[in-house]
C-alpha cells in the first residue's frame, strides 16, 4: 500500500466555465488556469503520481506545452492514473476535500465524485469528494480562489 497527497489552487475568473471533478457547475466565474483549471482533477493528479513516486502534474502535463491549453484535465488525471498502473500500483481509494466560499459545492459532490469514480474505472464507492468554506479567512475567504487537497490509497497489483 502506497499512500499520496496532492494540492492544487486556482484563481476565480470570469467568463470560463467552473469545472470540478469533470462537472459542470453552474455559476457566473469559473477557475484562471492554462488547461480547464479543473483542481480537482489537479489535486487528485497529484495525490496519485505521489504515492507512486512518479513526479508531479507539471512534469508530465507542463504548462509551457501548447497541447495542454483548455485540456480536459480528468483526461489527464486519467493519463496518470494509467501511468501509475503502468508501474504495477493500482487507486483503491481517494478522498478530497475542496474549500470555497462559493459556489456552495453540496449538491455536486456526488456527481463529481461518480465522475471521477467513472473516468478512473473504480467502483463509486472509492472516491469521497467533501466541501468546506474558510470560514471568511484568506484568500479563500475574500473569494479570490478556491483550493482542493486528495489523497489517493494504491495497491500493488
Ligand atoms: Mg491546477
Amino acid at each position: 500500500m502506497r499512500v499520496g497527497i496532492g494540492y492544487d489552487s486556482h484563481r476565480f475568473a470570469d467568463g470560463r466555465p467552473l469545472v470540478l471533478g469533470g462537472v459542470q457547475i453552474p455559476g457566473e466565474r469559473g477557475l484562471s488556469g492554462h488547461s480547464d483549471a479543473d483542481a480537482v482533477a489537479h489535486a487528485l493528479t497529484d495525490a496519485i503520481l505521489g504515492a507512486a513516486a512518479a513526479g508531479n502534474i507539471g512534469q508530465l502535463f507542463p504548462d509551457s506545452d501548447p497541447q495542454w491549453k483548455d485540456a480536459d484535465s480528468m483526461e489527464l488525471l486519467r493519463t496518470a492514473h494509467e501511468l501509475v498502473r503502468g508501474r504495477g500500483h493500482a487507486l483503491v481509494q481517494a478522498d478530497l476535500t475542496v474549500i470555497t466560499e462559493t459556489p456552495r459545492l453540496g449538491p455536486h459532490l456526488t456527481a463529481m465524485a461518480a465522475s471521477i469514480a467513472g473516468r478512473l474505472g473504480v467502483p463509486a464507492g472509492a472516491i469521497g469528494v467533501k466541501a468546506k468554506t474558510n470560514e471568511g479567512m484568506g484568500f479563500i475567504g475574500r473569494g479570490e480562489g478556491l483550493a482542493v487537497i486528495a489523497v489517493a490509497l494504491l495497491e500493488a497489483r
